[in-house]
This record gives C-alpha cells, structure tokens and sequence, in this order.
C-alpha cells in the first residue's frame, strides 16, 4: 500500500461521479425535472417485490440472533447449495457449494480474487472499453492492467492484440459481458476462442492464467441474447457474480467468487480466495441478504423496462444521426461521439442539461455512455434536448 496513492484516490474523483454530483447541482438550481441526467450506473427498477417480502418474512420470523451473526466466511451454507443448485439447472454445470464464496458485490470479489491470483508487478489484461475501477483493483493487488482493445463495431475481442499482450508475466485477464459500457455480449464463438488462447497460453509459459469473469449484468440481456457461462470454455475461471443489477441491490453489497471444479488445483485456488478475503478484511458478507438467497435465487428484477428504455433511445439517438450499437445487454447505450473528442461532446450536452459520460475512463476515446436506468418519462423529456444536441452536428 501506498499512502500517497490512497490519499489521491480518496481525493480524485472519477468523471462519472463528478457528472452526477454536477447534475445533483443543477437539479437543486434548476428542478430535477429539467436535468437530464444519464451519467451513473444505479438500478430504476425496484427489487422483486418477492424479495421485500422474504426479507420483511426473516425479520419477523427468524430468530435475529442467527439473522444478524457472524456467518462463516465463505458465507452460510445453505445459501451457497441454492446457488449451485441454481446454477446447475440453468448452465448444465456441476458446481457443489464449496466452489462458492460470497462476497460483499462485484467489487469485493473482484479485489478478493486479485488478490488471491497475481503477484507483484505481475500483468492483468483488460479489454477496452473496460469498468474504470479495474486498473484501481488491479493495482492494489500489486498488478500492472494491460489494456487489449475490443473491436468497433460489434465489441468482440481483437484477438491479435490479445496474443500479442500475452507473456509469461500475465497472470489473469478480466472479461465482462453482458458490457458496462458497450452494452455488447460476448458471442459463445469468441468465448470458446479466448479459452482455447488462454489454455494455449498457460502451456507456452508454463504457468496459470486466470481467466476472471465480471458478471454482474449476466440476467440484463435482451431480445433472446445467451451469455456463455465461462466455466465450461476454459478450467482457470473465476466468475465473480453480484446481486447489485439483476436484484436492484447495489447498495446492499452481495454477490459471489464461484472456483471452477474443472481447475484440477480449484482447493488451493479457494483457499487463496479464503485467504484474501481475511487479508482484506472482509469478515463475511452481509448476513441478512445472505438469508435472502435460498428463496430468491431464481428472481430477476423487471428487466423488459430496460428494455424498453434501450428501444426508445436506441431508435431516437439513430433517428437523429448519432451512431451507436445496439446493445444486447446491461443498461448502458455506447454512442460515438461526433466530435472526436469525447469530453467536448460530453460538455456541449451539458449546456441542454444532458449528462453523458465520455469515454476516456473506459480505456478507449471518441465515445460517450449514456446510462439507461432511468424512468422511460426522463428519457422521452430528455429526446428534444437531444435534438437540439444533435442539430449542432448533423444539419
Ligand atoms: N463490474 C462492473 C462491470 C460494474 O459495472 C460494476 C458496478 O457498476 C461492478 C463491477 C461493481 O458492482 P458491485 O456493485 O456489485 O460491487
């Protein structure tokens, strides 16, 4: 640890929060109602109302002593068999309990799974565009991020680059599909041909390679889309799953580190994960919402008004002239900025009050990301300011 290092993460902050704090501004001096504010990544659709009752059902039913305790620190046993279990129907996978370790969201797992797999000044390959706090995890686990761009415009991995970056100090590779921000999936096609790489890979350098899959987005697809389950395309995989997005749970921190058994040395890889979560601190993750996983394992938040949310924008930004991909999954649309750089574009939108994050973070220039979790009202008020945006480039 650096303490110079923490004092200017502690101090600087991401583009993404300074856009949402500017637009908590120009709500407060102008009414929320006139800020058209796409900037942040937190769920509009409420958890199941099957959970509320669940949780409302343990607090007054169960004894708050075991409700509210200290779980072990894999996390309660019971939850971990109803995750398998789920798993198991769903992906024709063989998961057992003990390949599960529940963790504090998607962010906790993946600083938990670093943690347990790279070395220092060791290599984590990322593609890009890619969740800016990767290079943030990757670093405080003493790693250096190696950024391997994906391919416009369909987002697939750009495979050339991925062998050229690979060496005999790269000790994981992150993915995430369903995107933040793409908005792409990864195609079965391209999964199977970044495993059979990376098993290529781990035989050349004679060492492991980790194949660490992001998956908080899995359920968000659209129009029939699959999301490949990693596990079966490649034995070193991590998933590291979270309830933040397909449960609208992202403040209540739970989510999960699964060890494929296919890695014949998945004991000893688990017992890394074990042991990083100590290292950091973590103690258990939340034990009230590890409660809640037995009964709502299979729930998914209402995703079809995300849905709705991507075709109403999608189809309005490309009527106006803005270029962008559909995206098959999470809830972010990814559109080309007209002007090339992003952070000009991003602040002309600022001035119809339209707060869009530009691409730099992400690892790739020229783009915006427009997040679509908001009430369909905000985006339908939102199109003539983007209207007008759009008539400053496309008259
Ligand atoms: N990974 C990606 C790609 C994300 O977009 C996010 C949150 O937005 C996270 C990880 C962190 O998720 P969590 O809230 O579960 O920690």
């Amino acid at each position: 640890m650096n303490t110079e290092r923490m004092k200017n993460l502690g101090t600087k902050r991401s583009v993404i929060r300074e856009l949402f704090e500017y637009g908590n501004k120009r709500k407060n001096e102008i009414g929320a109602e006139n800020v058209f504010d796409f900037s942040i990544g937190n769920p509009s659709i409420p958890a199941p109302k099957e959970l509320s009752d669940e949780l409302c059902r343990i607090l007054s039913e169960e004894n708050p002593l075991s409700v509210h305790s200290y779980t072990s620190a894999p996390g309660d046993f019971s939850a971990r068999k109803a995750i398998a279990e789920n798993l198991n129907e769903r992906f024709k996978t063989s998961f057992v309990p003990e390949n599960l370790y529940l963790t504090c969201g998607a962010a906790a797992s993946l600083t938990i799974s670093l943690s347990a797999v790279v070395n220092d000044g060791e290599e984590v390959i990322i593609f890009a565009p890619y969740f800016p706090e990767y290079t943030v995890f990757i670093e405080t686990a003493g790693g250096k991020p190696v950024s391997v761009p994906c391919l416009w415009p369909d987002f697939q991995i750009d495979f050339d680059k991925l062998k050229e970056s690979i060496n005999e100090k790269t000790a994981a590779v992150i993915i995430n599909s369903p995107n933040n921000p793409s908005g792409a999936v990864f195609s079965e096609e391209c999964i199977a041909k970044l495993g059979k790489i990376l098993s290529e890979a781990e035989e050349k350098f004679g060492r492991k390679i980790y194949l660490i899959s992001d998956e908080p987005y899995r359920e968000l697809v659209y129009d029939g889309t699959k999301v490949p389950f990693v596990t079966e395309y490649y034995k070193d995989t991590i998933v590291c799953y979270s309830y933040s997005k397909s449960l609208s749970l992202p403040g209540e921190r739970i989510g999960y580190i699964l060890v494929s058994p296919k890695n014949p040395d998945w004991k000893e890889l688990y017992a890394g994960i074990c042991g990083a979560g100590r290292a950091l601190g973590f103690v258990c993750a939340p034990s009230l919402f590890q409660h809640m996983i037995p009964k709502c394992v299979n729930l998914t938040s209402d995703i079809s008004l995300y849905e709705e949310n991507r075709n109403l924008l999608y189809n309005a930004l490309c009527e106006m002239g803005f270029e962008s991909v559909k995206p098959k999954g999470a809830f972010y649309l990814f559109v080309k900025s007209p002007e090339p750089d992003a952070n000009a574009f991003s602040e002309k939108a600022k001035k119809y009050e339209i707060l869009v994050v530009p691409s730099d973070d992400f690892g790739m220039e020229g783009f915006v990301r427009i997040s679509y979790c908001v009430s369909k009202e905000q985006i339908e008020r939102s199109l003539p300011s983007f209207k007008k945006l759009a008539e400053e480039y496309f008259k």
